[in-house]
């Protein structure tokens, strides 16, 4: 075992942006193996917004994050040492490993994964937490019908990306929101959405009725504020909404992105809030579903890979300001 290993911690709290001064890089000893524990060597990253949530000392759905600790986040890698009977030496894992070169985690909270059918990294994408985010809110809450016409927001996302194909799959009319021209052309030519609209066009709310013509039966909200607003004015009777993100906001507990909700009144529309580690219990089945999906080439993804530990809070706030295109990922090896 290596005896030290680098690491990235939250050195400070941002008090509105979130900058690289917030974070640190380090090596830390790298513990010695108890009964019980793996050993993982990471080769991907997952930087997510939640994490920028994690860094306002607030009471939230999720603890903050200590300071001077490893970051938390996803990771994916092969296991280098065991001390499980469940695992053993290059087995293909994930497992919450956080910002560092290697990580000793419980057995009980690695997932095996099956590196020979997806890339290692598709399970910290769309056959991981993002994948089973998107499979939740469009299948369990939204549930489109044939025909019905469905809006997901941070369309080009990790997230977005996925929830639009699945949507178009149960036959809805799907249309992105996304900022910038180059991301509404991906998102209609590589993933395969009917329509896309650029919410920092001026013509924003002319765009979204003409993509709309037959108004709104779903929302997969990623964003809030204004893209929501302008979403919920387009509402059709009985609606649903999955209210899944709000990163216009920036997460940062001061900038809360308010949404003028009278358009629920009168459309009857229903709109349901969820976190996705409430629902262990379609976890399998999703993973499963989200896998096969892709192995046969009826989902696609795109990734954007960082390359390197120390450019991780890069990734991190890129993604955060919208740079990346898909997942946003960080390759360690
Ligand atoms: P993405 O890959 O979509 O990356 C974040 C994207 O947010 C950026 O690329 C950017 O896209 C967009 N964005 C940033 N700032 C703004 C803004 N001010 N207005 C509009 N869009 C903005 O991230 P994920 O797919 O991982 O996450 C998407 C959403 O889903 C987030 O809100 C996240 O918090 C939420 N989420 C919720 C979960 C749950 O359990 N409820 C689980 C996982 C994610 P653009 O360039 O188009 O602006």
């Amino acid at each position: 075992m290596p005896s030290t290993h680098r690491r990235i911690v939250l050195a400070s709290r941002p008090e509105a942006e979130a900058g690289p001064e917030n974070f640190r890089l380090e090596d830390v000893a790298t513990p010695e193996l108890r009964d019980g524990q793996v050993l993982v060597r990471h080769r991907f990253l997952t930087v997510d917004p939640y994490m920028r949530m994690r860094m306002n000392d607030v009471k939230s759905y999720v603890p903050p994050q200590a300071l001077d600790e490893t970051m938390g986040g996803g990771a994916a890698g092969e296991v280098v040492e065991s001390r499980s009977p469940d695992f053993s030496p290059g087995d293909s894992v994930t497992g919450p490993g956080g910002w560092q070169e290697m990580s000793v985690l419980k057995a009980s909270a690695l997932r095996r994964v099956d590196a020979k059918l997806l890339p290692i990294e598709t399970y910290l994408g769309p056959a991981g937490m993002p994948g089973v985010t998107a499979w939740y809110g469009t299948l369990k809450l939204i549930a489109p019908k044939p025909g019905e016409t469905v809006v997901v927001s941070a369309a080009a996302g990790a997230v977005g990306g996925i929830a639009g194909q699945i949507a178009r799959a149960a036959g809805a009319r799907v249309v992105g929101v996304a900022g910038g021209p180059e991301k509404c052309r991906h998102v209609v030519d590589d993933l395969h959405f009917d329509a896309c609209v650029d919410y920092k066009a001026a013509d924003f709310d002319t765009a979204l009725k003409d993509a709309c013509p037959n108004g709104i039966d779903g929302i997969f909200e990623n964003v809030g504020g204004a893209v929501l607003d302008a979403c919920m004015r387009r509402l059709n009777p009985f609606a649903r909404i999955a209210l899944c993100g709000l990163i216009s906001g920036g997460y940062s507990a001061k900038r809360l992105p308010l949404a003028n909700v009278t358009p629920l009144l009168v459309t009857r529309a229903r709109i349901q809030g969820f976190i996705i580690s409430d629902h262990q219990d379609i976890l399998a089945e999703a993973q499963a579903d989200l896998a096969a999906r892709l192995a046969d080439g009826r989902l696609v993804w795109h990734r954007s890979v960082a390359e390197g530990l120390e450019n991780t809070p890069a990734a991190f706030l890129g993604m955060l300001a919208g740079k990346n295109l898909g997942k946003q990922l960080v390759r360690l090896d």
